[in-house]
């Protein structure tokens, strides 16, 4: 008997009927001789609309109280999805995150989880239950309920599936699988049957929602298969596994873009050591992350420091900028929200400069001007002005041919 956890997404559970349908899902897995855990999101729209409501009270919510409104959403789902196996015959039990003590830090909005206490599930997988969780959501040590980010939901699954030792972790989406880029951008994307988990980390990173990018670490470091597929079919879908279990690394295996991300640039900052950590500590010290950072050829003994930072914090880190800059003395701060990154990843990207010049030759071809550029092992990223951003893509996309079945080479 193996035991398996499943993830639905908010398309997936989007209304009674498909909740009615996944509840059909979990049953067949169920009568197949399987254990199942469900581990659901909040449906579609939902997390959004609670957004929304505590905006028109504020723009500055605390963080603490979102956390208690967003985690109603899957709440909702839970409750609903136990109720339709059961009428279907099926015992289930639904939990939020704090009945299975699911235990993070206290960061609200972006928690980590620290421990999953196995005991409550166990017992009722022990009676037979499936065991209905709320993703997305959990409770730091002083008893605060406490949010994932978004679709945070991939990450408790997977955090589920380690602490209980599954057999393998599948995610229920919208979509056949894990593309070559996003489909609802590229027509021309191709699914990829098997992904390595360190190709899925980069483009999870990089902007492919379809994984959250913690539930990928989850995946790798605790061994966990991932299995992504539709839930709106039976078709494969797409392993998520180590390298090894790949026949070949591709130069180039996907594209993605990433609009969540703000651009600050200081100018004429003094050019001296001690600098850039001057300016960026504040902005790290108030938990931002500060993604791609360049530092410009100084001139006259100044320089020019760009940075770019998720757009949510955006504000917070312009005003930690600007506070900097005026203590450096720089000449002034320039910010612009609207701009896009878009990257390519590829485990067997070994000419990075062949690889990269291609990239920049495509873009300029389509008269789209390159900002910032970062590369690591494995992928190169461009940050562009958003209005470009999914022509570059496409471009990326049809330039490097990954539309292809790619040829299986002999030896390999
Ligand atoms: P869920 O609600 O099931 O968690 P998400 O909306 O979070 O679903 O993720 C699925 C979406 O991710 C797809 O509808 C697709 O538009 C988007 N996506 C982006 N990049 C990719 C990719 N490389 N492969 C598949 N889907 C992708
Ligand atoms: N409901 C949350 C969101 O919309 C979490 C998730 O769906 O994974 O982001
Ligand atoms: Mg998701």
């Amino acid at each position: 008997m193996a035991l398996i956890v499943q993830k639905y997404g908010g398309t997936s559970v989007g209304d009674t009927a498909r909740i009615a349908r996944v509840a059909d899902r979990v049953i067949r897995t169920r009568e197949s001789g399987n254990q199942v855990i469900v581990v659901v999101s909040a449906m579609a729209g939902e997390t959004n609309r609670l957004t929304k409501l505590a905006a028109d009270l504020t723009d500055t919510p605390s963080e603490r109280e979102m956390d208690v409104i967003l985690s109603t959403g899957e709440q909702v789902t839970i409750g609903l999805l136990s109720i339709a196996l059961d009428a279907r015959g099926c015992a289930a039990r639904s939990f939020t995150g704090s009945q299975v003590r699911i235990t993070t830090d206290s960061a609200f909005s972006k928690a980590r989880i620290q421990k999953i206490d196995d005991s409550a599930i166990r017992q009722a997988l022990d009676r037979g239950e499936v065991v209905v969780v709320a993703g997305f959501q959990g409770i730091d040590e002083a008893g605060n309920i406490t949010t994932l980010g978004r679709g945070g939901s991939d990450t408790s699954a997977v955090a589920i599936a380690a602490a209980l030792g599954a057999d393998v972790c599948e995610i229920y989406t919208d979509v056949d699988g894990v593309f070559t880029s996003d489909p609802g951008v590229v027509p021309s994307a191709r699914m990829l049957d098997r992904v390595s988990y360190d190709e899925m980390l980069e483009m999870a990173s990089l902007g492919a929602k379809v994984l959250h990018i913690r539930s990928v670490l989850f995946a790798k470091k605790y061994n966990v298969p991932l299995h992504v597929r539709s839930s709106f079919n039976d078709k494969e879908g797409t392993l998520v596994t180590r390298e090894e279990d790949i026949m070949e690394a591709l130069e180039v295996t996907g594209v993605t873009y990433n609009r969540d991300e703000a651009k600050i640039t200081v100018v004429g900052v003094p050019d001296q050591p001690g600098v850039a950590a001057k300016l960026l500590g504040p902005i790290t010290d108030c938990n931002i992350i500060v993604d791609m950072i360049v530092q410009n050829v100084g001139t006259d003994g100044h320089a020019d420091v760009t940075f770019t930072v998720p757009k949510a914090d955006f504000k917070k880190a312009l005003s930690c900028a600007q506070e900097a800059a005026r203590e450096l003395r720089a000449r002034e701060v320039l910010s612009d929200d609207r701009v896009a990154k878009v990257s390519i990843v590829g485990m067997g990207m070994k000419n990075h400069a062949g690889v990269a010049s291609r990239m920049f030759e495509l873009l300029s071809k389509e008269g789209i001007n390159i900002q910032i550029i970062s590369t690591s092992e494995i992928k190169i990223s461009c940050v562009i002005d958003d209005k470009y951003a999914e022509l570059a893509v496409r471009t990326l996309h049809d330039g490097f041919e990954l539309g292809k079945e790619p040829a299986v080479a002999e030896n390999t």
